[in-house]
């Protein structure tokens, strides 16, 4: 059996990965298109917390989480180093406490209701946020939870992709078009050639869609730019920063072990494909950093990265078989989240392709759904 993959951010990466698992022959292909949004994800996972509140999607993306450390042990015990994937924790942050008690009741059901990964829970007073990230504003409040993790999407990404060439796997450079016969789709045109395979897995981040229009399927899937800044400062103690999750605005600050502290992000919608990084986008952010972290006016200012984020009308991915074809399985549309659910959905596109059951029900999630 043989597998086409088509996109090689972290959806298509681990769907390679696992089908190679599974001892499927697998090709994966990627047109390397400015704007992947897996190089510019800020690396932020907390589902906890998550602005979805569809209680299917949670178990998607707990289940996602959970399946975080078991995936990057394997990688290590597949010799893949660089993974950069740690629990340091979450807070999220106020100008008063009163403002935390619906963050807090959100974790304190999750807890009642089983799900053990939220971790510890702490409010912390006015100042408490500045004594675990120094940069913080110090009349800011706070809730803790231990039970979230940072992660560099570009570290994982490369593993996965290590992992799978490392077992077989044969990354091609180009832009596909999808091959369709009768009401398959039998294979993809890549640089004039016709590549034939039993599966194509679409994982082309905000592209999808126009891979897939030609065959006459319309994704509800549109690309919402999201310019987000890297900046350095001189401490070295970084590793150990808790990740600041957006949940009282749009607007977050996570810390990577280099001394580098990166704050996100603007949500372009109607940007199109335009990956350019503008002087409206790089003020935005900086004004909404600096107001919870202001000491950072004085951090350098390292790089700005532009990410085109695959997102649906209805905030749910798009994962399955349209209807009309065979031969084509659709994993994208993963929003603002796709770090956090991209390794998880990939690994439920490979078991679809390999013609297994997936552990949970995929039926919210058909790409050809009516929104
Ligand atoms: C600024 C920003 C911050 C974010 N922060 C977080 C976060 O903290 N936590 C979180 O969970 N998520 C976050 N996200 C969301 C997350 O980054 C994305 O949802 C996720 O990376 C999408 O991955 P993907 O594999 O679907 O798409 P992409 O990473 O965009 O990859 C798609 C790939 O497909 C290729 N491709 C497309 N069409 C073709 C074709 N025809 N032929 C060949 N190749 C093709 C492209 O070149 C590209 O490499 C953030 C996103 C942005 C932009």
């Amino acid at each position: 059996m043989k597998t086409i993959v088509v996109g090689a951010g972290i959806a298509g990466a681990s769907a390679a990965f696992h089908l190679t698992e599974m001892g499927v022959e697998v090709h994966i292909v990627d047109s390397d298109a400015p704007g992947r949004a897996t190089y510019a994800g800020a690396g932020i996972i907390c589902p906890w917390l998550s602005k979805n509140h569809d209680q299917q999607y949670q178990t998607l993306s707990f289940a996602a989480f959970r399946y975080y450390e078991p995936l990057v042990t394997r990688l290590k015990a597949l010799g893949q180093s660089g993974i950069q994937y740690d629990l340091v924790g979450g807070l999220a942050v106020a100008e008063s406490r009163d403002q935390l008690g619906p963050i807090v009741q959100r974790l304190e059901k999750h807890l009642d209701d089983g799900v053990k990964e939220v971790g510890h829970v702490r409010v912390l007073d006015k100042g408490g946020p500045r004594e675990l990230f120094p940069y913080l504003d110090s009349r800011l409040a706070g809730v803790y939870l231990t039970g979230a993790a940072r992660l560099s999407g570009e570290s994982i990404r490369t593993a996965l992709l290590h992992a799978a060439t490392q077992a077989g796997a044969r990354k091609l450079s180009g832009k596909a078009v999808l091959e369709r016969s009768g009401d398959s789709v039998v294979g993809i045109r890549l640089n004039g050639d016709l590549l034939r395979a039993d599966s194509i897995i679409v994982t082309g981040g905000s592209w999808s869609a126009d891979l897939c229009r030609p065959l006459g399927i319309e994704l509800n899937l549109e690309p919402q730019r999201g310019q987000i800044i890297h900046l350095k400062v001189e401490e070295s103690g970084t590793s150990s920063w808790p990740v600041i999750v957006p949940v009282l605005n749009d607007y977050y600050l996570l810390a990577f072990p280099d001394s580098r502290v990166v704050v996100g992000a603007t949500r372009e919608t109607g940007s199109g494909f335009d990956a350019r990084v503008t002087a409206g986008g790089v003020a935005e952010v900086l004004r909404e950093g600096l107001a919870i972290a202001p000491d950072l006016a004085k951090a350098t200012l390292a790089e700005v990265r532009v990410g085109l984020r695959p997102m649906t009308r209805d905030d749910l991915p798009l994962i399955g078989r349209p209807a009309q074809l065979q031969g084509l399985i659709i994993a994208t549309g993963m929003g603002r989240y796709g770090l956090t659910i991209g390794p998880y959905v990939g690994r439920l596109a490979a078991h679809l392709a390999a013609g297994q059951l997936t552990e949970i029900d995929l039926t919210p999630y058909k790409p050809d759904r009516r929104v």
